[in-house]
């Protein structure tokens, strides 16, 4: 059985950014990553978008050429999920049975889709997406053409409504359980702008339709809602949330955060020999001190790369406010910290209604900072975050927004 001094447990964002770290720290201790998935450790962001918009393609998305992890002294065994791992042995098991010794253990798994209910026999017409597996199949199915039915108003569903609605030879159904697409985080003058983007692309948007169950009819595929409606459809793509990877974790008894792993701010687990990034991640908030878990990308990197500077033996006190971004047609936006609509809402909007600065409130403090179609602040929006100024709602315009 072989011994590495890094195990890394996964092979996505947080796993590549810890192995930079790691090499930074130390040229010399034996390095070893391993991934479930076939392809090396990629970029999953373009797989709802650049790859169908033409503005990516699938070579260009890889995060290292096979060869650079070599000269970085990484060694990659992919295609093999971890099954077991015994951290009394210090030793993590693979589905085709082989084993390794580990000194200090990375778990970067991420996570899978939540399951849409699906009866039996119809899953091949019923596509997630999360995996460059998974949009190699979407889009196969896409180029086939007919009338899809997209489920769920989050950012995935969002993002895939927009890349088959432009997709020559399909009919696209939208369906988002809240009052719009991404209502969880826009405000109501945002929302509809989105809302009124996609009808204008031809998508048929259906609101607060709450996904109850799927049939099958005369070939057709015919979802049910709870208030009744039916859609009928050739086949379905859905995003309605992720479910974190956290078997390995529970099987070791690490000491679990609702959806993930707790781990200190140098994202170490209540394992000594175990550190936790990326979406499985619970931290310390870097502003607020509360658990945090996010399921974004800078974060999975950001997380990835403090949690190799403590595997290698830097003191780590992660300090990073992650951002998120998205992409709805010509609409992009960029946010920092907490970003729920249900919180108090400013929405300094410009005259045109083209660009607007949204901030979220808890107890007159800001917690969040959206910037639409503004471009160059996410700086400024973490200091004024950060900053945990008691403000009021109406000081706020022109703080970040000028027009
Ligand atoms: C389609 C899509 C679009 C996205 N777009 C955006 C965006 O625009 N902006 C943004 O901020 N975020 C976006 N995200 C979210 C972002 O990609 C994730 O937050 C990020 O990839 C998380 O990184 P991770 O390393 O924690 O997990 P992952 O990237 O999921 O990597 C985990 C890896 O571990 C592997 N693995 C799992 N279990 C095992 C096991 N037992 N053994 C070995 N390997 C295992 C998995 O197969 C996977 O390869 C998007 C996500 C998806 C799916």
């Amino acid at each position: 059985m072989k011994r590495y001094t890094y195990l890394i447990v996964g092979a996505g964002a947080a796993a590549a950014s810890a192995a930079s770290a790691i090499r930074k720290q130390d040229p010399q201790g034996s390095l070893l990553m391993l991934g479930a998935e076939s392809d090396p450790p990629y970029q999953r962001p373009p797989l709802s978008k650049g790859l169908w918009l033409g503005k990516d393609k699938e070579e260009e998305i890889t995060l290292k050429r096979p060869a650079d992890w070599e000269t970085l002294g990484v060694t990659l065994a992919l295609g093999d999920p971890v099954i077991n791992l015994d951290p009394e042995r210090c030793v993590v098991g693979t589905k085709a049975g082989k084993t390794f010794f580990y000194e200090k253990l990375l778990l970067a798994t991420g996570g899978q889709p939540r399951p849409l209910p699906t009866p039996p026999g119809l899953e091949n017409r019923v596509f997630s997406l999360r995996s460059l597996a998974d949009y190699r199949r979407l889009h196969t199915r896409a180029t086939e053409g007919g009338t899809v039915l997209v489920i769920g108003g989050g950012f995935l569903g969002a993002e895939l409504a927009v890349a088959l609605s432009l997709q020559p030879g399909l009919a696209v159904h939208y369906c988002v359980s809240g009052k719009g697409p991404l209502a969880h985080v826009l405000p109501p003058p945002l929302m509809e702008q989105v809302s009124a983007r996609y009808r204008e692309a031809g998508v048929q948007l259906h609101v607060e339709h709450h996904f109850k169950d799927l049939r099958s009819e005369s070939g057709q595929l015919i979802s049910r809602f709870a208030d009744g409606a039916e859609i009928s459809c050739d086949w379905i793509t859905y995003g309605i949330g992720m479910l974190s990877l956290t078997a390995l974790a529970e099987a070791a008894g690490l000491v679990m955060a609702p959806g993930g792993v707790r781990v200190d701010d140098g994202m170490r687990s209540s394992d000594p020999r175990i550190w936790v990034s990326g979406d499985l991640a619970t931290y310390p908030d870097p502003v607020w001190g509360t658990p945090l878990r996010l399921e974004h990308w800078d974060n999975a990197e950001a997380t990835g790369r403090a949690a190799g500077s403590s595997m290698a033996g830097k003191e780590v006190h992660f300090q990073h406010q992650s951002m998120f971004y998205s992409d709805i047609y010509e609409f992009g936006f960029e946010a920092v910290g907490e970003c729920r609509s249900d919180m108090d809402c400013y929405t300094d909007i410009s005259p045109g209604g083209d660009k607007a600065v949204v901030y979220y409130l808890r107890d007159d403090q800001i917690h969040g900072i959206l910037l639409w179609n503004v471009w160059d602040q996410v700086k400024t929006a973490r200091s004024l975050i950060a900053q945990k100024a008691v403000v009021h709602l109406q000081e706020l315009r022109g703080r970040i927004g000028d027009w």
